[in-house]
């Protein structure tokens, strides 16, 4: 049998009838940029969160960035991020001229540790971004104490929650502002790249609004100087079609998660998930800890499983960020993780028979050893 990482195919058939009436309309318009689509789409999400406003921009970096320069945040500013993430947590805050700090992780959990983001808060310590990592949120009442008592602005990184919650209270609405992405394999993905802000500040949505659209909200307006970043119609086709899956597809999400763990019980070579108490975890990523990790995974590629790492290397230790001198000493729960950690195939549509089978060659590779 042949387990993908990421099939896309059966979502994309659930919204495909919507979407191709909506593209035929679209090629009538010949309007390509903004429109009624992404003003709708725009509306639909906030609603859906519970929050005001939604800035729809071009990806869920560019929403890091531009959210971080309309927050104030530039040079000779430090902003505390997760050391395991996907590279954009760290790349937009260099981009806007600040200085990444990175905060090791949970054991248990995987976001970063609150303690450790208050252990790295400098003089010049101006706003965090905690990553919501696999779909499960970072301890946020935690975190927006200490942002609280050492006046930090924070930039949630949605790009991996649409929806996840926390004591009810869902991912993208408990800091000054958050980025979304709609990157294809995400849980809720475009046809391309795209992403968004939300906020419930409406000066700040002005003006993320305006940075976006080089400065100005109408054509011919830059009152100030900004960039070009922007949501497609035809995305925007696709995402408000999708949004009307979303919560069916996480779900299923938490379905198959369920029947992963439930399998895999009895492997003692391998841990699951733990999810946080009070936490909707949406499972963008169903990530064990294995023993003899890389062995496993190449078994499992014989087998026609395809998994994955999120992420092979730590933050810190890319040759990116190789001038701080970092060693994993210095992220010692991280860098263990990162030597253990795996993800197992995960989309709405996996089947139980994919899932069984993708246990039984775990089960099977740890038995013939
Ligand atoms: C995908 C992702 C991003 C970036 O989103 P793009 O739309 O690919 O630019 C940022 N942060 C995290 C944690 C992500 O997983």
């Amino acid at each position: 049998m042949e387990v993908p990482f990421v099939d896309l195919s059966l979502q994309t058939k659930e919204i495909e009838k919507t979407v191709r009436e909506q593209f035929d309309l679209l090629l009538q318009a010949n309007h390509f940029i903004g429109g009624i689509q992404v003003d709708e789409f725009e509306k639909d999400f906030a609603g859906l969160l519970g929050v005001e406003h939604c800035v729809s921009v071009g990806s869920g970096t560019a929403a890091l960035e531009v959210g971080l320069k309309m927050l104030g945040v530039g040079p000779g500013d430090e902003v505390i991020t997760a050391s395991n993430s996907w590279i954009s947590s760290s790349e937009a805050i260099s981009m806007v001229g600040a200085k990444p700090v990175f905060a090791d992780v949970e054991a248990d959990y995987y976001c970063f540790d609150v303690a450790d983001v208050e252990r790295k808060i400098t003089a010049r310590t101006k706003a965090i971004i905690p990553v919501h990592l696999y779909g499960q949120m970072a301890d946020m009442e935690r975190l927006l104490a200490v942002a609280d008592k050492h006046n930090l602005l924070v930039l949630e990184d949605s790009a991996q929650a649409h929806f996840s919650s926390l004591n009810g209270k869902m991912a993208g609405t408990w800091g000054n502002a958050a980025a979304f992405s709609f990157y294809p394999s995400k849980n809720l993905g475009a046809f391309g790249d795209a992403g968004a802000l939300v906020t419930n500040d409406s000066d700040l949505a002005k003006r993320l609004r305006m940075f976006a659209n080089h400065g100005g909200l109408r054509k011919n307006e830059h009152l100030i100087e900004g960039t070009n970043s922007r949501l497609d119609t035809i995305q925007a086709i696709v995402l408000h079609a999708k949004l009307q899956f979303i919560k069916n597809w996480n779900a299923r999400r938490i379905e198959a998660a369920e029947y992963y763990s439930e399998l895999l019980s009895d492997i003692d070579q391998v841990r699951t998930p733990i999810v946080r108490p009070n936490c909707e975890h949406t499972f963008h990523l169903y990530v064990i800890q294995a023993e003899n990790r890389d062995e496993l995974k190449d078994h499992l590629a014989t087998k026609g499983v395809s998994c994955a790492l999120h992420y092979p290397t730590i933050l810190p230790l890319l040759p990116a960020y190789n001038s701080n001198g970092f060693s994993e000493q210095d992220f010692p729960v991280a860098s263990g993780l990162q030597q253990r950690i795996l993800s197992l195939p995960m989309f709405p549509h996996i089947s139980q028979e994919q899932i069984a089978y993708v246990v039984e060659c775990i089960r099977s590779f740890y038995t013939n050893r």
